[in-house]
C-alpha cells in the first residue's frame, strides 16, 4: 500500500488541475503579451486564473502577482519593501520558527546591517505576543510572521498580529503557504499588506506561486526588465503554471469546508491511535492546522522511523535534518524547547483530501512494531539493556 502523508512538503497535483493545464502545454503556446488574437486568448486564460486566485483570498485580481513560488514571493515581499524604503527604517521583525525562505532572507538582511528581532515561541509553539508588541518601534520597516507553521502546523493569530504591526506603522507580511487551502483567508477582514501562497502546497503544480499586494503598498520589483504582471515582475509568464494554480484555487474554494472536517477527523484518528498504542509519545504544538500531526517518539531517531515507514510504502518526514552526519534537530523544535531525546524522534504526518480511513488504519497498525524495534537498538536507551541516564526505556503496547 502507498500512503502519502507528506502534504506539507508538496501535494498531489489534482486531476482537474492536470486537465486544465493539458491544452496549455500542447496547443495554447501563445505569448499573453502578443497583440494577435492567439496572444489575446492566452491573456484571457491568465486573467481568469488571476481572478480565481484572488477569490481564494477575497482580494481583487489586480492585487495578485504571480511568482515562481512561495520562496520568490517571500523574497519579493521582504526585500522589495526594504528596497522601496531606501534605508529610511533599519529594524526588521520575524519569528524564530519561519520557513527558510523567510528566515534566510532576514538573516541575510541582518548581515547587511539591519537590526533583527526574532520573536520566540513557547513549548506549545505559541508566539510571545508581548515580546512582538514591545519590539515594534517607529524604526521598524517590516514585520513578517507566518500564518501557520509547516513543521508543526501551529496557527498564529494573524489578525491580532497584523493589527499590532499596522497600529505602529510597520508593513506586515505573512507567509500563508501552509494556511492557504486549509484555512479560510479573507483579505477584506485582515489588514495584511503582503501575503505569500504557493500552488504546489494546495494540489497545484510546482514552480508557481503568488504574492498578494494590498493596493497602495510600496514595493520595488525583484525581477526587473519587463512590463509583465503590471510591471511588478518581469519575464514571460509561466502560463501553464498560472492556469493550473487558478484551477487549484477554484477547487479549494469548492471543497474547503467539508474537506477540513474530513481531514481533521482522519488526523485526530491517527493522533489518538498512536498515543494509545505507543508509549513515550508526545505531540508537538497546540492549536494546529487540521491536517498536521508532528509527534515525537522518545529515545529513537526520526530518520530511522522514516526509513522503516518507507519500507511499508508510507511517506512522511522528520523534524531532524540528518545532514552531513550532524544530527541537528529542526530550528522549529529547538525554538519550542523540545528536549533532545524527543526532538530527535519527531515525525511529521501531513494529510490531504486524498487520504482515506484505511490508510490511517494501516499506519496505526504498523507503527508500534517499528517503535519497539528501534527502541531495542537505541543507543539512548542504555548499554546492554540497562537503564540509561534518561530513565527506563519506554516500550510500545502492541
Ligand atoms: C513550501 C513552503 C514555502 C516555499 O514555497 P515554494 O513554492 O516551494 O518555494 C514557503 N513557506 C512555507 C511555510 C512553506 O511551507
Amino acid at each position: 500500500m502507498n500512503v502519502y502523508l507528506d502534504n506539507n512538503a508538496t501535494t498531489m497535483t489534482a486531476p482537474e488541475v492536470v486537465a486544465a493545464m493539458q491544452s496549455h502545454w500542447a496547443e495554447l503556446y501563445g505569448n499573453p503579451s502578443s497583440v494577435h488574437h492567439f496572444g489575446g486568448q492566452i491573456r484571457k486564460d491568465v486573467a481568469r486564473a488571476r481572478e480565481q486566485v484572488a477569490r481564494l483570498l477575497c482580494a481583487s485580481a489586480d492585487e495578485i502577482v504571480f511568482t515562481s513560488g512561495g520562496s520568490e514571493a517571500n523574497n519579493q515581499a521582504i526585500r522589495g519593501t526594504l528596497d522601496a524604503m531606501a534605508g529610511r527604517k533599519r529594524h526588521i521583525i520575524t519569528t524564530r520558527v519561519e520557513h527558510p525562505a523567510v528566515r534566510g532572507v532576514f538573516h541575510h538582511l541582518e548581515k547587511q546591517g539591519y537590526r533583527l528581532s526574532e520573536v520566540p515561541v513557547n513549548r506549545n509553539g505559541e508566539l510571545d505576543l508581548a515580546y512582538l508588541e514591545q519590539s515594534i518601534t517607529p524604526d521598524t520597516a517590516i514585520v513578517s510572521v507566518m500564518w501557520a507553521n509547516n513543521e508543526t502546523g501551529v496557527i498564529f493569530p494573524i489578525e491580532q498580529i497584523a493589527n499590532m504591526a499596522k497600529a505602529r506603522g510597520a508593513v506586515f507580511h505573512t507567509d500563508a503557504v501552509q494556511a492557504a487551502g486549509k484555512l479560510p483567508i479573507d483579505m477584506r477582514k485582515i489588514p495584511v499588506d503582503l501575503l505569500t501562497i504557493s500552488a504546489h502546497k494546495l494540489h497545484g503544480p510546482k514552480g508557481i506561486g503568488a504574492l498578494y499586494i494590498r493596493k497602495g503598498t510600496k514595493l520595488t520589483p525583484l525581477i526587473i526588465g519587463g512590463h509583465q504582471e503590471g510591471g511588478k515582475r518581469a519575464g514571460t509568464e509561466n502560463v501553464t503554471g498560472i492556469v493550473g494554480m487558478g484551477r487549484a484555487a477554484e477547487l479549494v474554494i469548492e471543497h474547503l469546508g467539508e474537506e477540513t472536517e474530513r481531514v481533521s477527523k482522519l488526523r485526530d484518528k491517527l493522533e489518538k491511535g498512536l498515543l494509545e498504542k505507543c508509549k513515550g509519545v508526545v505531540v508537538n504544538g497546540k492549536h494546529r492546522l487540521p491536517n498536521t500531526l508532528n509527534i515525537s517518539f522518545e529515545f529513537i531517531e526520526g530518520e530511522s522511523i522514516l526509513i522503516m515507514l518507507d519500507d511499508l510504502g508510507i511517506s512522511a518526514s522528520s523534524g531532524s535534518a540528518c545532514t552531513s552526519g550532524s544530527l541537528e534537530p529542526s530550528h522549529v523544535l529547538r525554538a519550542m524547547g523540545i528536549p533532545f531525546t524527543l526532538a530527535h524522534g519527531s515525525i511529521r504526518f501531513s494529510l490531504s483530501r486524498y487520504n482515506s480511513d484505511k490508510e490511517i488504519d494501516y499506519v496505526v497498525e504498523n507503527m508500534p512494531a517499528i517503535v519497539d524495534r528501534l527502541r531495542e537498538i537505541s543507543p539512548f536507551v542504555g548499554l546492554n539493556g540497562s537503564a540509561s541516564s534518561f530513565g527506563a526505556p519506554p516500550a510500545c503496547n502492541t
